[in-house]
């Protein structure tokens, strides 16, 4: 990063199924993400701007089923060289998280930000829409749910009884 131009740079890749698997976290099946960051420097400031948008694939809590989400979220880092000292206890910097590169390391490592923010931005229960669960599994994982509803559609004996009545 110290070797960075002074200005803006854009840089844009994509993060899919082999982006996650490298961090073995096997609660991500799939993903379809673009990832766009503008790095922006200027004397010793370093602001990383990071837009993560697409879909990350999961199991879905109620059915096992795969399950896809959708995913918009992004950060903005200010980066500082230097070791993290106890004084420097402010976390935020103007909105911005404040990432601490070690002086002469000069890479800073994008993919594991990348990766938690993608991570966190999924909602800690995570199932399909209302109805959109695989009811041959629902039925197999939880079969009174599955006759509860059966019951409160047409398909009741008393269902047919009134179909015939009103044919009298
Ligand atoms: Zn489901």
């Amino acid at each position: 990063m110290n070797g960075l131009a002074s200005g803006r740079t854009e840089f844009r890749w994509y993060a899919g199924k082999a982006f996650f698997a490298q961090f073995e976290n096997s609660e991500i099946l799939d993903a379809d993400l673009t990832v766009d960051a503008v790095v922006e420097k200027s004397g010793d400031y370093i602001g990383v701007d990071c837009e993560i948008d697409g879909s990350l694939t999961v199991l879905c809590d109620r059915c096992l089923e795969d399950l896809v989400m959708p995913v918009s979220t992004g950060f903005m880092l200010s980066v500082k060289f230097g070791a993290e000292t106890a004084e420097s206890e402010e976390e935020m910097e103007e909105g911005r998280e404040i990432v601490y590169l070690k002086e002469g390391e000069g890479v800073l490592d994008l993919c594991q930000i990348v990766y938690d923010y993608a991570c966190l931005s999924l909602p800690i229960q995570r199932f399909h829409e209302a109805g959109g669960c695989n009811p041959v599994v629902m039925q197999y994982l939880n079969p009174q749910v599955v006759q509860e509803s059966a019951e409160s559609c047409a398909e009741t004996p008393f269902a047919s009884l009134k179909d015939l009545m009103n044919k009298e």
